[in-house]
């Protein structure tokens, strides 16, 4: 069933609004008239099934008339520093990261990055990459939206890292720990960071950086994936372990 998020403003008593970009969606993507129903996720994680009385491309009205709790939010805060990369990739591993439970996606500039985020580019480009968890949160019913913040320098990811009860970078090359042994099922951790480098790796002077702040590099194994792979796998290998996925 269509879903989309409100504030506390738009639902008052059992009556609820629905304005801009997500009555759009349910008006002219999704097509839903009057009469049909939709599910509006609220604040405090509690899902409304709405009943639509009106509905326009600027606006959308309905009624509750069933109210639950939603409990599809990981314990663990994982944090995934993200090298820019080139062309879709970024929007991939926003959205797949999403979808996996990441709960913020911090772009980082590292010395072999190759995309250049002109400044009034890059502003729309943070635009875009927020839409993009945004709808990505709101399709596979989270009940938060993951934050993506402004790219942000190496160094600074790693101060970030190092707020997180563990750090890890993943590193195809040198000494590395095999992922399994770092991140074992049962593991408790309330925040984990993960940095992915870009399409070039990130530099031995970056590694030993990292090292020196008390990340802990780690192997995806022998084989090298693709800056967007990687993410997305060491993301959901780590949902796993921490045994966030694979219960109904
Ligand atoms: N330029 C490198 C590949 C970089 S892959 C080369 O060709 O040798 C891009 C990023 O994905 C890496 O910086 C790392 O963070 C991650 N990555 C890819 N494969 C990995 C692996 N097997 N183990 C750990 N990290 C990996």
């Amino acid at each position: 069933m269509a879903r989309v998020f409100v504030g506390s403003g738009d639902i008052t008593e059992n009556n609820v609004t629905i304005k801009g970009p997500q009555a759009r969606h349910l008006r002219l993507v999704l097509r839903l008239q009057p009469g049909d129903t939709f599910r509006a996720v609220d604040e405090t994680a509690r899902e409304h099934t709405v009943r639509i009385s009106h509905a326009s491309t600027e606006l959308v009205r309905g009624t509750v008339i069933e109210s639950h709790e939603v409990d599809t939010e990981p314990r663990c805060r994982v944090t995934i520093l993200q090298a820019v990369v080139k062309g879709g990739n970024m929007a991939l591993v926003i959205q797949k990261c999403t979808e996996l439970g990441a709960a913020q996606i911090v772009p980082m500039l590292t010395e072999r990055v190759v995309v250049r985020l002109k400044e009034a580019k890059a502003d729309t480009r943070c635009e875009r990459w927020q839409r993009i968890a945004f709808e990505a949160a709101r399709q596979c019913g989270r009940t938060v939206v993951p934050e993506v913040g402004p790219p942000v320098p190496f160094r600074q990811a790693l101060e970030l890292a190092g707020q997180r009860d563990m750090a890890l970078i993943l590193a195809e090359h040198g000494p590395a720990r095999a992922l399994d042994q770092v991140i074992k099922p049962g593991l408790k951790v309330g925040s984990l960071a993960l940095l992915v480098g870009p399409e070039g790796g990130f530099s031995a002077q970056e590694l030993e950086l990292a090292l020196q702040a008390g990340l802990l590099a780690v192997s995806l194994g022998p084989r090298i994936l693709r800056t967007e792979t990687a993410a997305i796998a060491a993301t959901a290998i780590c949902f796993y372990a921490l045994g966030e996925m694979g219960k109904p």
